[in-house]
Parts: C-alpha cells; sequence; structure tokens
C-alpha cells in the first residue's frame, strides 16, 4: 500500500487501464439519449459524433477511459492477473482521481465515458462503496451525463449494487466460467447462486424502474442500458454446446442486453490447473456470431448448438454458425426468395437482417431475379446454393455431400484470425 501511494496519477493510469484490457465488456448500447443543454449546463453525452475508441493488440474494442479502481484484489481467481497471488505491481485510484481523469478525457473528447471495475479491496462492500462514489460524484457534483458502466460485486450489499444502478447507465456481473463445475474449481470465493442473485436483483430493480417510468415522468431511471455480463472461454472444459446453453439461459431469466466472451488469455506466473495456450480468437468470434443468431435471427439455442459438432459440442472455426446450420439442415433449403417468410430468408447464408428486409421491400413490387440479391450479398457464391429466384434454381442441389467446400471461405482466410 505504501508502494501504491507513491505513484502519480499517470503511473496509476498505465497499471489501471492495462489491468482492465481483460475485460471485454466495453460496448456502449441501448441507453437512453441524455446530452447538456444548449445553453451550457451540465456536461456530456450519450448520443453524438466525436466519440474515440481504442483497439487492444488483440483486436478487441476498448473504451480509452477502460481502468479499474485498483488492481490489488483480496480474491485469488485462477484465471485473473490481479488475483491475490499474482506478482504484478499494483496501483489504486481514489475516487476523485477517476472522477478528475474521466472529466478531462471527457472535455479533450477522447472518450465517450468510464467504464469503471475494480478488484476487491478489503471487503466487497468497502470496494462497492468506492465504485459507486465515483458515479455519485460524477452525477451529482459534477453534472455529467456521459455513459457510465459499472462493474458490481455480487456479495455486496444489495442496497450498495442498486445505488450502482441509480448512477450508471449499464451494471454488469461477471458470471465469469460457463458452468458452476468451472467457476467452483477456479473461482472458490465465487458463488454462482450469489452471481445470479444479484443478477435477479438488477433485473428486478430495472423492470420496476421501467414501470415506474412510465407511470411517473419524475421516477429515477434505473441502468437504462440494462445489465450484461461476460463469461471466460477456453479456461475450463466447457464447449460451445455448453456456452451456448448457458448464454440462453441468462438471457432469458435476467433479460440481459448482452453476453459478452472473452477468450482465456494465459496469464503471467499462471495457476498450474490452467491450459497453456489460450483457445483460437476464432472461437471467440464464432460465439459472438451464434449469440447473434439468437438476438437478431430467431434462432432457439438448441438450433444454435445444433450448428456444433455433435461429438465433440464445438463449432466449426472455418466457416459461421449459420453456415454450419445451413450444411446440416439441407432439407430446409433452396427457400424462395419471392415467396418465403421472413423467418425462412433470415436463415440464408450470406442475407442479413438489412438484405432479408431489402428483399421483403422490393418483392411488393416485383419479382427479385439473382442479381437483386448479388446487390444485397457480400458472397453469392454463399447464398446461390440456398435460393431460388426467379431466374436461379441451383443445380448443385442442397443435399450434395461437396457442397461443403464449394460455400466455406478459402484456408488462408481462416489463417488470418488464428491463434
Ligand atoms: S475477484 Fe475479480 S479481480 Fe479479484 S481475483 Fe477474482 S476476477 Fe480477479
Amino acid at each position: 500500500m505504501e508502494r501504491m501511494a507513491q505513484l502519480d496519477v499517470r503511473s496509476k493510469l498505465a497499471i489501471l487501464a492495462d489491468a482492465a484490457k481483460y475485460d471485454a465488456s466495453c460496448a456502449s448500447s441501448g441507453t437512453s439519449k441524455r446530452k447538456s443543454d444548449k445553453g451550457g449546463k451540465g456536461l456530456g453525452s450519450t448520443e453524438g459524433m466525436g466519440i474515440c475508441h481504442a483497439y487492444a493488440p488483440d483486436g478487441r474494442c476498448i473504451s480509452l477511459l477502460k481502468i479499474l479502481l485498483t488492481n490489488s484484489c483480496i480474491f485469488d481467481c485462477h484465471y485473473c492477473i490481479n488475483r491475490k497471488s499474482s506478482n504484478v505491481r499494483r496501483a489504486r485510484f481514489t475516487p476523485e482521481e477517476v472522477v478528475d481523469l474521466t472529466l478531462s478525457f471527457y472535455r479533450r473528447n477522447y472518450i465517450e465515458g468510464l467504464f469503471l471495475s475494480s478488484g476487491i479491496i478489503a471487503s466487497s462492500n468497502y470496494t462497492m462503496e468506492q465504485i459507486v462514489r465515483v458515479a455519485k460524484l460524477l452525477r451529482e457534483e459534477h453534472d455529467f451525463r456521459g455513459y457510465i458502466h459499472l462493474k458490481t460485486i455480487p456479495d455486496a450489499d444489495p442496497e450498495l449494487v442498486h445505488q450502482a444502478g441509480l448512477y450508471a447507465d449499464r451494471v454488469s456481473i461477471n458470471v465469469e466460467l460457463p458452468t458452476v463445475a468451472g467457476l467452483t474449481r477456479l473461482a472458490p470465493e465465487k458463488s454462482a447462486p450469489q452471481i445470479e442473485g444479484a443478477m435477479q436483483d438488477v433485473r428486478t430493480a430495472i423492470d420496476d424502474g421501467t414501470d415506474a417510468k412510465k407511470r411517473y415522468k419524475s421516477a429515477p431511471r434505473y441502468a437504462p442500458a440494462g445489465q450484461s455480463t461476460q463469461m471466460i472461454v477456453g479456461a475450463d472444459a466447457a464447449t460451445d454446446g455448453d456456452i451456448i446453453g448457458r448464454a440462453a439461459g441468462l438471457y432469458g431469466r435476467f433479460n440481459l442486453r448482452r453476453v459478452y466472451y472473452s477468450a482465456f488469455s494465459p496469464i503471467p506466473d499462471a495457476s498450474a490447473v490452467l491450459p497453456l495456450q489460450r483457445p483460437p480468437l476464432m472461437r471467440e468470434h464464432r460465439l459472438y456470431q451464434s449469440d447473434w443468431l439468437m438476438r437478431f435471427y430467431d434462432y432457439q439455442p438448441g438450433e444454435v448448438a445444433a450448428a456444433a459438432d455433435a461429438t465433440t459440442g464445438m463449432l466449426p472455426l472455418d466457416i459461421d454458425p449459420k453456415l454450419a446450420w445451413a450444411l446440416k439442415f439441407r432439407d430446409r433449403f433452396p427457400v424462395d426468395v419471392n415467396r418465403a417468410p421472413r423467418e425462412a430468408l433470415l436463415r440464408v447464408p450470406g442475407l442479413g437482417v438489412k438484405a432479408v428486409d431489402a428483399i421483403l421491400a422490393t418483392r411488393r413490387w416485383r419479382r427479385l431475379r439473382l442479381a437483386d440479391v448479388t446487390r444485397l450479398t457480400a458472397s453469392v457464391a454463399k447464398v446461390r446454393p440456398f435460393l431460388i429466384a426467379e431466374d436461379w434454381r441451383p443445380v448443385t442441389l442442397a443435399d450434395k455431400a461437396e457442397l461443403r467446400p464449394l460455400v466455406a471461405p478459402k484456408r488462408e482466410q481462416l489463417e488470418l484470425f488464428a491463434a
């Protein structure tokens, strides 16, 4: 602690911004519109341009002011670089220092807001109080109207977690591992029921807040950008099928805005219970794609899981899960672009939501030819075997075993993303 006190703010920032890069949940989305008045009242906005993001060397999008309050922690989660037994340089901000940094970075248009997490100092309640204090100072003393995302600590006093939602746009509680067995093994001080209990409390508060806002305009807003969580991928034996099932359960039970997937990164002085190698980054990408299918393409979790290999439970890395599903269920194709309902069109590999909406709009007044569909997709080779158009019917029938090599991307492309 003495050494920490001697660090200047710049040195602390170097340590605590670097320590925060392991958290993947950095996106700001879905919050309410809010901005400073024309008369100059208040500071910041959740709308508009000029907002900067940075990308970490591993390709993740990170907000420029994405920091930890401290990287000291009394817990010893095996996968975490900040765990008690880790031999890293420690630092700690005061809440006032975080507030000053946020305001000065915001004024320079470096950031769109603050993403604040923390190791656990002294106790969960004490740490949560410090996190809430940052948000309270920003909102109440500085009238800060930018975006705030707070990580909350599941075993802190529920009242403190509740307060976080009154100041933050988004709150998140990490489930950490996809399975309870994985959590017990790799984060023995954490409890799955406690994590899910806190998520349920936040869901109830968000629902109550939304309900109150409908009835009374003056009701306080509560985490308008909802709650999210993060799962570490590849640190335990969970398959992609397990992860998809867990994510679907979390979306359903806690009405989450997002589940983030973070490929496990080997850390210095790693515990012997961890794998030596990180999973391919492409695995993380495929899980995001499967998540997208559930949220925007009306796939049921079981359908997405069916795209995985039946023996290993893993999604293919060389093709996306939508294409994998289409190849496995070839009897559902070809789909007629001039007749099929929206849900059937959404299943066609290579057709995104916008393309499907454009097809539906166009066919109200004329029939579509293959050239019309070609203009709406990045890969006509991928789409062609799965659809019928006015002037097109696939001759390579969708149940031919040779179809996969024809529609899969070339291997060289995979290597661009491989770990
Ligand atoms: S509680 Fe959080 S910061 Fe502490 S060791 Fe576990 S994951 Fe790391």
